[in-house]
């Protein structure tokens, strides 16, 4: 599934952020946490940090288990952000215990 369970708004394909850019209806609680969530790590960048690791919040084990079928509770607990684009953008990247890439991968 390539949209939000919450608002059934649809995935942006190929955004330079990654899998779990989402055009969420403004009512969308989903949607408001992933804004709150975008100002901090963009804080955190901005700050001189243009990699690091901090946890997983709910909303992106939420939406993250929806787009790629997964269950919540299988989603790493760390996501590594990064600056790209100049600091425009954070990209976030989560990794399985074997070391792979399980996000940005298409599903
Ligand atoms: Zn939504």
């Amino acid at each position: 599934m390539s949209t939000c369970p919450e608002c059934a708004g649809s995935r942006l394909p190929d955004h330079p952020a990654g899998l779990l850019v989402i055009s969420h209806k403004p009512t969308c609680s989903l949607g408001a946490a992933e804004d709150a969530r975008k100002v901090a790590d963009a804080d955190a960048v901005a700050l001189g940090y243009r990699s690091g690791l901090r946890d997983t919040t709910t909303t992106e084990r939420v939406l993250l288990a929806a787009i790629t079928g997964t269950d919540p509770g299988d989603v790493p607990d760390v996501v590594h952000m990064r600056s790209i684009a100049g600091g425009a953008v954070v990209e976030r990247c989560w990794f399985a215990p074997d070391g792979s890439v399980l996000v940005p991968a298409d599903p």
